[in-house]
């Protein structure tokens, strides 16, 4: 995916999403900085299904992050990282 797709499909999500991290629900700010430049609350394109486990770039399976919770994910299932941010365990 270029980056004009990429920025495209995260000011769309960022919209839909009310501004709010997928995960942890914080706002997020849009950056346009290099990624490793980004402040922990910048929005990043997230892939819900990981592609590491066959997740596609295809926009049902995009959602965005801040920077922090898309870099602290790891191997996670979104659905089991979201609960676990929003402290519903
Ligand atoms: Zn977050």
């Amino acid at each position: 995916m270029n980056t004009e797709t990429r920025r495209i499909y995260t000011l769309i999500l960022f919209h839909r999403q009310g501004g709010q991290c997928c995960y942890c629900r914080r706002f997020m700010t849009i950056s346009y900085e290099p990624r490793e430049r980004r402040r922990p609350q910048a929005a990043t394109l997230e892939h819900l299904r990981r592609r590491a486990d066959g997740g596609k770039d295809h926009r049902d399976n995009f959602a965005v992050a801040c920077k922090k919770c898309n870099d602290s994910r790891g191997r996670h299932d979104w659905l089991f990282y979201a609960s676990l941010k929003r402290d519903e365990f």
